[in-house]
Order: structure tokens, then sequence, then C-alpha cells
């Protein structure tokens, strides 16, 4: 009987040293598998020529595991740029493999945390990729400068030890960090604030008052557009800005939910957080509001972005829509991270 007894344990301590092994091995198998297809791989050279749009962050502050903070990664043609790059962006944007190296340029479209809270990771680490010699330009209206300066100071410690580790060969010095490009705005029209090639890139002031400056952004490219709302309550003019875009991508609050939160967190003593739930309903704009003026505005399609509250599971979805439907006669679609949005030159 122990003789018994002394056969199965080992024969159990067999299967159990087979059965880790076996999983090493094929953990080690897939690692090779997966590096292999990972590394190098680029999803937007594949992309015919046109305007494009991928979601790298469709969250808000308010914190949504699934979604990164605002951030629209958009390529035209062979230029590429990201626009807002809120919390946790660039490492989505490195998770969806595009590539971070040749970044153009970064839009910004206010100074509000949650659009700048990922802008230092992304600048590390479109240097570590990029192998760049000059800084990543930051194009914003006034008060940019302090963004990306403040940025800059706060990584230069990190910078040095990134180029003493790695070689100046790998992590040039001159090309660390960002560098500020300023364009002024005119109250009441738009300012062209970018041209190359084909793409022209428009900026116009919303109202996120008191929140100044806010713009919103338009990309042209032959004969393809899209708009980028920022953060804008909805009286900000984006039916005539965003007018005959393909898509508008706007952002959107639904102030029944957050006005649920900020009742609770009375209810809950917490004074603090019932304020702001209060003070947020009304500088952003609902679903139906944005389904409003996108129709208004003849835009063929609608994607709702920075989207507040948190919507965690998929069912608050026609919640958080309410009748934004019945708005709006083109394709409406609230934002996901990872989407990617295709307008081939016709
Ligand atoms: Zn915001
Ligand atoms: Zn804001």
């Amino acid at each position: 009987m122990k003789k018994l007894a002394t056969s199965v344990g080992v024969l159990l301590l067999a299967v159990i040293v087979i059965a880790v092994a076996g999983q090493r091995q094929i953990g080690s198998f897939l690692v090779d598998r997966m590096v292999k297809a990972r590394v190098g791989a680029d999803p937007i050279a594949a992309l015919p020529d046109g305007l494009h749009v991928q979601i790298c962050g469709s969250g808000s502050p308010l914190p949504d595991p699934g979604r990164a903070g605002p951030c629209l990664y958009v390529v035209a043609g062979d230029q590429t740029f990201v626009v807002d790059a809120g919390s946790a962006s660039a490492r989505t944007m490195m998770g969806q493999q595009l590539p971070l190296g040749r970044l153009n340029g970064v839009f910004l479209t206010h100074f509000h945390s949650d659009h700048i809270d990922g802008l230092g990771e992304l600048m590390l680490q479109r240097w570590a990729q990029g192998n760049k010699t000059s800084p990543l330009p930051v194009y914003g209206p006034q008060g940019v400068e302090q963004v990306v300066f403040g940025l800059n100071a706060a990584y230069r410690l990190d910078a040095g030890y990134r180029t003493a580790h790695h070689g100046a060969d790998i992590m040039p010095p001159s090309g660390n960090g960002g560098v500020p490009v300023i364009f002024s705005l005119s109250e009441n029209s738009t300012t062209e604030v970018f041209n190359s090639g084909e793409l022209t890139v428009t900026a116009a002031p919303v109202n996120h008052s008191p929140v100044k400056p806010a713009v919103a952004y338009r990309f042209d490219y032959k004969g393809r557009s899209i708009v980028i709302s920022g953060d804008a309550n909805p009286n900000s003019g984006l039916e005539v800005f965003a007018a005959g875009a393909d898509i508008l991508f706007h952002e959107a609050l639904n102030r029944e939910m957050v006005a649920t939160i900020e009742v609770a967190a009375k209810a809950a003593n917490l004074p603090n957080l019932s304020k702001i739930m209060f003070d947020i309903q009304d500088y952003h704009t609902s679903p139906e509001e944005a389904a409003r003026i996108a129709e208004a505005a003849g835009a063929k399609a609608l994607v709702l972005y920075h989207i507040v509250p948190a919507l965690p599971v998929n069912y608050l979805k026609a919640t958080f829509l309410g009748d934004a439907k019945d708005h709006f006669s083109g394709d409406l679609t609230i934002a996901e991270d990872g989407m990617l949005f295709s307008l081939p030159v016709e």
C-alpha cells in the first residue's frame, strides 16, 4: 500500500513538472510569436491616401478603465499628428502600434490637465522612437509655451539619464521634449494654423468658459475633412465651423448622469465632488446637442468622445445617448479607444 502511494506521488510530481515545463515552453513560443508580430508593425503604412483618425483616448477626467484621456491620432497622407494627449494616451498609442517617432506635431485644444496629462510621456516616447534632432512641435493658442516649457523642465533630468545611458546617437539631446508653436486667435473668426502639402489645419475659438483660450480644429486634406471640438459648450458656433465635414468628433457629457453623481456626492457629505459635478454641466455639450450641431453643420458622421461620465458597461450607452439619434440623420458613434475612422481620397 505504501509502495502504491509512493508511486502515485512520483507520478503526480512528474505530471506537475511536465505541466510547468510545458507552460514555460508554450509561454516562450507565444512571446516569440507575439514579439515578431508586433515589433516593427506599422498599422498606418497600410492605410490608403486620405484622412484617417484613430481614437487614442475617448475618455475624460472621470476614471474609465477602457478609455484613456482625450486623444485623437490623425493621419493626413504621409503626415501624422496627435490632437490632445490625455492621461495614459501615450501608452495607449504604443499599445495600438501607432508610430510616434515620426509624429509631425501635436495640437492642443486647451490646457485643462486632462488634455495634457499624457504630453510629457508622448514627447519622451517620440524622442525615444524617432532618433530626432529637433523637439516635437506643439501647436496651441497663448499658454502652450507654459505647458511645453514646464514639461521640458520636469523631464530634463530624465532626458539626461537617457542620453547618458543610450548614447547621443540614439537619443540626441537636441531632439528631446517639445517646442511650442503659438498661434494667435481672433475672437469671432477662424485662423489657419498649419499648412503643409495638401493639408490645412484651421482653429476656431469655442466656448468652454471660464477656460480661455479653447479651440476646435478642422483638418482639410484633398477634399476630405474632419472637425475636432475639443471641450466646448453648445454655443460655440461649431455648426458653421464644421459645415460639410465628413466627420465631426464632438465631446459629450450626459447632464442627467452627472447630476446623479452630484446628488449622491452631496448625500455622502462630499461637498467638493458635488460642487465640481454641478459646475462641469454647463461647459460641455450633451449627446443630443452634439447631434443637433452635427445635423445643422451637414456633417456626414458624428463621433462622440471625451465621454462624461464613464460608461463601464455597454447598456449604459443607450442612456448616455438619450434622444441623440433622433436629431442626427448621419452615422452616430460613441468612440472607443482603438477605433479607426478612414476617409480615403475619392
Ligand atoms: Zn476635458
Ligand atoms: Zn476642458
